[in-house]
């Protein structure tokens, strides 16, 4: 059975009713499929495999939920973070600290800290006070800190440009050029193991090409740092590769990521690191949300549904894509525009988009929502924090609740001083 798929006419999330879970729940809610990430974290891991021992780590950036967390350190990943908080919701998931990687560009001494306190398992930097800094903080613990140094391969990943991390320009890694040099200043520092190098050049990689661009330069500086003597044994390669939104997007299979990296990286004889996080996550989840109204347009009319930019920024945010469907499609369809009731024009899920013929109370599914969804999600217009619920078979739970705009007004005192 596919994750999300029509029976008997009615859409369902492995074999529990979207309708049900709607009823339950209420709407707007993500839905995620358990057996859905279990398969691709598992594909993953197989296609990356063919280059030999890996190090997985879940991007939990994401999809940060504390029960997704748990699915996949069962299945055997770590986790990137770029956070303290990330780090903090890795160890509660229940990944082990040294199968954490720390990234970001702006780690606070408190962070560098506080993940040398809980003992993860690789720094990776930006630049060189950061390594300066965290060799200072390892020393006081009289600990030492592995790390690689991130590297900004300047490709152009082809993505969307507010996902592209590995031109020159982007604030992401040092430059290329930079790296030796820098990684012979920082190796002989105490309490640094400094061991490898990092890159990420962006999401949703449509094509292989950018990222075999980038590994093979990146190949390049491991033979370059060990002609100066460096001991290397560690690269990480990031995440990054895409997904199938639409019609027409055909992302690179896992299997065949796999294969080009195991040809790129034959002879570099080190562990191999992989930060996925769309690619395991996207496809296993949807927005679930009602028609409010079906407003007359100039052109379409307006599906106003009770899902808004606030639950998932993506579109607007990046002008992405989401296929949207009919929990129980008529078979009729009519061009509509697609909006939420938040106050801003760029509310909008589709314009002008051929969808099933919907009316009030019907409910929608935005497709594809499982990644960088509900961690992105605020509480603008004061509506509330979208839950989240996994399903597994014809059973499922409520993995993060609707918080509520009482409760989270409940949180704002209002200073004795504005009393009168
Ligand atoms: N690693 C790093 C350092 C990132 O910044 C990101 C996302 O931007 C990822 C991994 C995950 O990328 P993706 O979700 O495209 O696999």
């Amino acid at each position: 059975m596919t994750d999300f798929a029509l029976i008997d006419g009615e859409l369902h999330a492995e074999a529990t009713p979207l309708a049900r879970i709607a009823a339950e729940v209420g709407t707007p809610v993500y839905v995620y499929s358990a057996e859905a990430f279990r398969k691709r974290a598992r594909d993953f891991r197989k296609g990356v495999e063919q280059a030999g021992r890996v190090h997985l780590a879940f991007a939990i950036k994401a999809n940060p939920n504390l029960a997704v967390i748990r699915l996949l350190a069962n299945e055997g990943y770590g986790a990137d973070v770029v956070s303290g908080g990330e780090m903090a919701r890795a160890l509660a998931g229940g990944m082990k600290a040294e199968d954490i990687v720390f990234s970001g560009v702006g780690k606070t001494r408190a962070e560098l800290a506080a993940g040398l306190d809980a003992g993860i398992g690789q720094f990776n930097l930006e630049l060189e006070e950061e390594g300066v800094v965290l060799a200072e903080i390892a020393r006081s613990k009289g600990l030492v800190a592995p790390a690689t140094l991130r590297v900004n391969p300047d490709v152009d990943a082809g993505t969307h440009e507010k996902i592209s991390t590995g031109k020159a320009e982007n604030k992401f890694g040092l430059p290329i050029d930079q790296a030796p040099d820098i990684f012979d200043r920082l190796a002989p520092l105490e309490g640094l193991n400094l061991r490898g190098v990092a890159i990420h050049i962006g999401s949703q990689l449509q094509s292989l090409e950018p990222l075999e661009k980038a590994f093979v330069r990146i190949g390049k500086l491991v033979a370059e740092l060990r002609g100066r003597g460096h001991t290397i044994t560690h690269v990480d390669l990031g995440g990054g590769l895409g997904v199938r939104y639409k019609e027409g997007d055909v992302p690179p299979t896992m299997d065949d990521y796999g294969a080009m990296v195991a040809r790129v990286t034959k002879d570099w004889d080190v562990e191999l690191m992989f930060e996925p996080g769309r690619v395991l996550s996207a496809n296993a989840g949807v927005m679930l949300t009602e028609v409010l109204w079906v407003k007359p347009g100039v052109t379409n009319p307006w599906v106003v549904v009770d899902s808004a930019m606030n639950d998932l920024a993506r579109v607007a945010l990046y002008d992405a894509h989401h296929d949207i469907s009919a929990v129980k499609p008529s078979g009729e369809t009519f061009v509509a525009n697609v909006c939420g009731p938040v106050c801003e024009s760029s509310d909008v899920f589709a314009k002008n988009r051929e969808i099933d013929t919907v009316k009030a109370g019907d409910l929608l599914v935005l497709h594809s929502a499982g990644a960088y969804g509900a961690t992105m999600a605020s509480t603008y217009n004061s509506r509330a924090l979208v839950p989240e619920v996994l399903v597994s078979g014809d059973r499922f739970a409520v993995v993060a609740p609707r918080i509520s705009a009482e409760s989270i007004m409940d949180q704002e005192p209002i200073p004795d001083w504005l009393a009168d």
